[in-house]
């Protein structure tokens, strides 16, 4: 059976780049759960807004049964779909970045998209980055790493990568995004960012993606 990895840690230390390419090198299937709050963000904010323009969480509740998430493989890559439309870039935006943890910390989005995640890993086979994934979604994951880095280099990686996406924004419109994201995901109540007991941590505030990526394959093959 393939094995079962599970990629933790803050914002912007590249567990998904990193998770991509390994599954890439493995053959194994890559789940960006992000990608999933980020999709019912996106639902609240284009569907679910009080006059003021603010989320109105209680009708978001009620409207779940409105929201299909779907990763499709495009280019032997898995692309997030809302009922029917690729919302892979849409869903990376500022406004979608400064939304996101407040949706993420609320017990009932938790509790929709935690069934899904975990039957995706159910065959085995697959590496799967998010914040919860070694602590509760996948408990039992045959191996777990953290990824931290300083939130310089964090603020530098996640501003080229915006850019590389066509997005507009400025290094202190990211770094601040970074800075109160890890915040309000380390303080939530329900599945807080933590590190498992039993994942490896790495900093990789001074490695390339690269070298991430065969520090952690040196673990993977023990
Ligand atoms: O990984 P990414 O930065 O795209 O995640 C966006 C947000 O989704 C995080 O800041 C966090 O609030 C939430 N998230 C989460 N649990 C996960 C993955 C992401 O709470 N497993």
């Amino acid at each position: 059976r393939k094995p079962v990895i599970a990629i933790d840690g803050y914002s912007s230390t590249g567990k998904s780049s990193i998770s991509k390419i390994i599954a890439q090198k493995l053959g194994l299937v890559h789940l960006d759960t992000g990608a999933l709050y980020r999709g019912i963000t996106y639902f609240a904010l284009k569907n679910c807004l009080n006059a003021d323009g603010e989320i109105n969480l209680q009708e978001l509740f009620n409207r779940f049964n409105e929201i299909e998430l779907e990763f499709k493989p495009i280019d032997r890559e898995l692309v997030m779909f809302l009922n029917g439309n690729d919302i892979s870039t849409d869903i990376r935006t500022n406004e979608i970045s400064q939304n996101v943890s407040l949706i993420a910390s609320q017990k009932e989005v938790r509790d929709f998209l935690l069934d899904a995640q975990r039957e995706m890993a159910e065959k085995g086979g697959v590496i799967m980055d998010g914040r919860d994934i070694g602590t509760v979604i996948l408990p039992t994951a045959d191996f777990k790493f953290f990824l931290t880095a300083s939130v310089d280099e964090r603020t530098k990686r996640r501003f080229l990568e915006l850019q590389s996406l066509g997005i507009e924004t400025d290094e202190n419109t990211v770094r601040e995004n970074l800075i109160s994201r890890d915040k309000t995901d380390s303080e939530r109540e329900v599945a807080p960012l933590r590190k498992a007991h039993d994942a490896i941590t790495i900093d990789n505030s001074d490695f390339t993606k690269n070298e991430t990526v065969d520090l952690i394959l040196s673990y993977l093959k023990g």
